[in-house]
C-alpha cells in the first residue's frame, strides 16, 4: 500500500486533499494522471452497462435531493455505525470494525463491540453509540430542521424516485434498467486504508428492474456479468472472488446480496455490492410521496411493482484494484524496472513520443509525429533523459506504446513502436502509426 501512496503521489495520480493545509481525513484529489485512469473507468463501466446493451439508460441525478427521500429509503433511521470512543487516548472506532468485522461491516447493524478495550492504548472504551453517516448541510438562508437536506449517501435514490420519469420518458418493457456515475458522500467514522475508504467517493451503479418471480435469476445474471467485467479489464482471477453475504450480513432493504471483493493487502474487500432490493424502494417511494410507482403488465392486465437487482460499485475502489493489480517489479537485463501492466482502455496515456535524443534535427519530425496521434488519444511528448529512463517512466505509469523518432526516421519516414509489456519493438511507416496503434489499442 505504501509503495503505491507514494507512486500516486510521485506521478500525479492520487494526492491527498488540500495537502498544504494538513489534508482532511477520508478526502483525496485525482491528479493528471488519476483524472484519467478514473474517467477511463467510468467510460468503460457506462460502455458495457449503457452503450452496449439494448435495456438499460443512463441518469444524472442531484447530490442534494428532498429530504424526504432519506427517510423513505430508511437511511435516516438506520443508516448508521456503531461507534466508540476511547477514555484515555480518545481515539475513535466502528465498534463493528473491532469486532473483526472490518471488510464486511454492513450499515445499520447493531453493535457488538467484542472488544473491551482500546487496542491503540489498551484504555476504557464508552458504550457503543449509533452514528449516522450522512452529512448535513441547509438549502437557503436559515439554517434550522425545516431546511435541513443531507449530500445523498448513495446515488441509488435518484433513480427510484425518477422511475416513473424514465418509464414514461423511454417507454419501457420490463426487464430495463437504469444506471449513474456520481458522488456519493458517507461521513464515516474510520476513512482509510488510501482511496478505499472515503468520505466523498464516486459510485457507479445500476438499479435493474425486473418482474417478480424472474429476480433470483437476474441477480445471478448481474452477478456473472458484473465478475466479467473486472476480469475483462485485466484483473487476476486469483485476486477477485464472489461472496454471498450471510443473513445477518444483509442491509434492511435486501433480500440476497453478493460482494464483488478483491484481495487487496489488507485482505479480501468489497470492490461491488450485489443486492437483490425487492420491491423495497418503490414500495417506500410510493408510500411517502403518495404517487403509484407501479408497471402497467401488459401480459396479465395489472399494475405491478417491479423488483431491484441492484449492482452498486465505487469508482475510487475500482481504482485502487486496478493499480494493485497492474502493478509489478522486475528485473530485465539486470535492470530493475516498475511495470503498471493496465489494460489498454484503462491506462491514462496510450502512445507517448519521444525523440531519441534533444539532436535539433529530431524536434521538428517527432512534433509531427505527436500532432499526428493527439486527436485520436490521449499522449505524451518526452525528449528529457536518456531514452532508457523515459521507457521507464511511461511504463511506471502504463503507457502500452512509446514511439520512438530517431535519425533513421529523417530517411525512412518510419518510427519505432515499443511494447510496454513485452518490450518488443517493430518499425512501422509514419503514415500507417495511427492504424497501427489502433489496431493493438483496440
Ligand atoms: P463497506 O461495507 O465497505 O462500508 P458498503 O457495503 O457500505 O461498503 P455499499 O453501500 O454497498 O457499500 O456501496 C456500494 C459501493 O460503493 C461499495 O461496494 C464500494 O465500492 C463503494 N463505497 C461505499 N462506501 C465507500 C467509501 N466510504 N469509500 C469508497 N467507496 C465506497
Amino acid at each position: 500500500m505504501e509503495i503505491l501512496v507514494s507512486l500516486s503521489k510521485r506521478r500525479g495520480f492520487v494526492f491527498q486533499s488540500s495537502e498544504i493545509y494538513g489534508g482532511l481525513g477520508g478526502f483525496w484529489d485525482y491528479g493528471p494522471l488519476g483524472v484519467e485512469l478514473k474517467n477511463n473507468i467510468k467510460r468503460a463501466w457506462w460502455k458495457a452497462v449503457v452503450q452496449e446493451r439494448d435495456d438499460i439508460v443512463g441518469l444524472d441525478a442531484s447530490i442534494v435531493m428532498n429530504p424526504r427521500v432519506w427517510v423513505a429509503s430508511g437511511h435516516v433511521d438506520t443508516f448508521a455505525d456503531p461507534m466508540v470512543d476511547c477514555k484515555e487516548c480518545k481515539k475513535r472506532f466502528r465498534a463493528d470494525d473491532l469486532a473483526g468485522h472490518v471488510a464486511a461491516g454492513v450499515h445499520g447493524h447493531a453493535a457488538e463491540a467484542g472488544v473491551a478495550r482500546c487496542p491503540e492504548c489498551g484504555g476504557e472504551l464508552t458504550e457503543p453509540r449509533m452514528f449516522n453517516l450522512m452529512f448535513k448541510t441547509f438549502v437557503g438562508p436559515v439554517e434550522d430542521q425545516a431546511s435541513t437536506v443531507h449530500l445523498r449517501p448513495e446515488t441509488a435514490q435518484g433513480m427510484f424516485v425518477n422511475f416513473d420519469n424514465v418509464l414514461t420518458a423511454t417507454r419501457r418493457k420490463l426487464p430495463f434498467g437504469m444506471a449513474q456515475i456520481g458522488k456519493a458522500f458517507r461521513n464515516e467514522i474510520t476513512p482509510g486504508n488510501f482511496i478505499f475508504r472515503d468520505r466523498e467517493f464516486e459510485q457507479m451503479e445500476i438499479e435493474y428492474f425486473v418482474k417478480p418471480g424472474t429476480d433470483e435469476e437476474w441477480h445471478q445474471h448481474w452477478v456473472e456479468a458484473r465478475r466479467n467485467w473486472y476480469l475483462g479489464l485485466g484483473i487476476r482471477e486469483e485476486n477477485l472472488r464472489v461472496r454471498r453475504l450471510d443473513k445477518e450480513e444483509l442491509a434492511h432493504y435486501a433480500k440476497d446480496t453478493y460482494e464483488v471483493e478483491y484481495l487487496f493487502p489488507m485482505g479480501w474487500s468489497e470492490l461491488e455490492g450485489i443486492a437483490n432490493r425487492t420491491d423495497f424502494d418503490l414500495r417506500r417511494h410510493t408510500e411517502f410521496s403518495g404517487r403509484q410507482l407501479t408497471y402497467y403488465d401488459e401480459e396479465s392486465g395489472e399494475h405491478i411493482v417491479p423488483y431491484v437487482i441492484e449492482p452498486s460499485s465505487g469508482v475510487d475502489r475500482c481504482f485502487l484494484a486496478v493499480l494493485f493489480d497492474g502493478y509489478r517489479e522486475e528485473t530485465v537485463r539486470g535492470e530493475k524496472r516498475v511495470l503498471l501492466r493496465l489494460h489498454p482502455s484503462l491506462a491514462p496515456i496510450k502512445a507517448a513520443v519521444l525523440p531519441l535524443s534533444r539532436h535539433e534535427s529530431l524536434a521538428p519530425p517527432a512534433r509531427k509525429v505527436w500532432d499526428l496521434l493527439r486527436p485520436h488519444w490521449m499522449t505524451q511528448f518526452d525528449d528529457s533523459q536518456s531514452i532508457g529512463r523515459r521507457y521507464r517512466r511511461q511504463d511506471e505509469v502504463g503507457t502500452p506504446y512509446c514511439v520512438t523518432v530517431d535519425f533513421d526516421t529523417l530517411e525512412d519516414q518510419a518510427v519505432t513502436i515499443r511494447d510496454r509489456d513485452s518490450m518488443d519493438q517493430v518499425r512501422v511507416p509514419i503514415a500507417g502509426l495511427v492504424e497501427a496503434l489502433r489496431e493493438r489499442l483496440d
